[in-house]
């Protein structure tokens, strides 16, 4: 809200009157505010690993490049800094065309319980493999779904990786492994999908920031060792709020977990209409 004041005065000096003009920032002002914001974030965060990668080429020029050892070393760290930049990107180019209204969902009617369980033994399979080394600590997922299908109408694809990127968070916020529970729960008007996790928890005054871009939790230390961009939740929440549903996170404190909650549009009496099964 911005306040103008203006006086009259008389000749004699009383002021004869004030005029108070409110003026609420529009919309359109908020927007343009964002929009600088988030320009200038990009920037940044661009920026620091493009000084990084420019840093560690001016020391292989200067000499570093006859140590194989330590030539090796500024290359690795080079090529995943690249690799940042380039997921960055990618992100962006999702986050920009569902600004501009330019991702049509394309829609299908499936049983969530099969999708699921679907998605889940390809992470299983990934847990199992590990190909690329990912996992330092053991991980066991749990489903508690109801035993009738769920019949809802989703874009498969992108609501896979809605569920990819909460688990991946799991993994990556979890360093001494654990439990991740997946769970369904049908309502009234729409069904419940939590996903749990015993990892390092998110501060409460952290909650209502992590679905902003680029947001995260103390940036410098918790996160450094852990590779992201602070996009992923973003487009989550974008995804799930396409589809009509609502998302949102809970975490007792520091080290006690997270649960990530969605729902997505379901009504009970629709769900005897479809009949075929998952089977991709
Ligand atoms: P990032 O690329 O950093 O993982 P996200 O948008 O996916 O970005 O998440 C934003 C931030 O929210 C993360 O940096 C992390 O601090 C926090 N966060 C997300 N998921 C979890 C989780 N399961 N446990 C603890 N912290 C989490």
């Amino acid at each position: 809200l911005r306040i103008k004041f203006a006086l009259f005065r008389r000749e004699s000096g009383f002021i004869s009157g004030i005029i108070a003009v409110l003026h609420d920032m529009t919309e359109q002002d908020k927007a343009e505010r964002e929009r600088r914001l988030f320009v200038s974030n990009v920037s940044h965060e661009l920026r620091t690993p493009l000084t990084s990668v420019k840093a560690y080429l001016e020391a292989l020029e200067d000499g570093a490049i006859d140590d194989k050892e330590i030539a090796t070393s500024f290359i690795n760290v080079s090529l995943s800094e690249t690799d940042r930049m380039i997921r960055m990107i990618s992100d962006l180019l999702t986050l920009s065309r569902m600004d501009q209204d330019k991702i049509i969902l394309n829609k299908e009617m499936i049983n969530l319980v099969a999708f699921l369980n679907f998605q889940i033994n390809r992470l299983d399979k990934i847990l199992e493999t590990d190909p690329n080394d990912f996992f330092t600590a053991d991980f066991t997922i749990i489903r508690n779904f109801p035993d009738n299908p769920v019949w809802v109408e989703i874009d498969t694809d992108k609501i896979a990786q809605v569920i990819d990127n909460i688990v991946n968070n799991a993994f990556k916020y979890s360093p001494n492994g654990g439990k991740i529970t997946i769970s369904v729960e049908t309502r009234e008007k729409d069904v419940l999908i939590s996903i749990s996790d015993q990892g390092m928890g998110i501060p409460k005054s952290a909650l209502p920031k992590i679905f902003d871009r680029f947001y995260r939790v103390d940036n410098e230390s918790r996160n450094s060792k852990v590779g992201g961009t602070g996009l992923g939740l973003s487009i989550v929440h974008d995804i799930v709020k396409m589809h009509g549903g609502t998302i949102f996170a809970t975490s007792p404190g520091s080290g006690q977990g997270t649960t990530f909650s969605f729902t997505l549009p379901y009504l009970p009496e629709n769900n005897d209409v479809a009949s075929d099964d998952w089977d991709e």
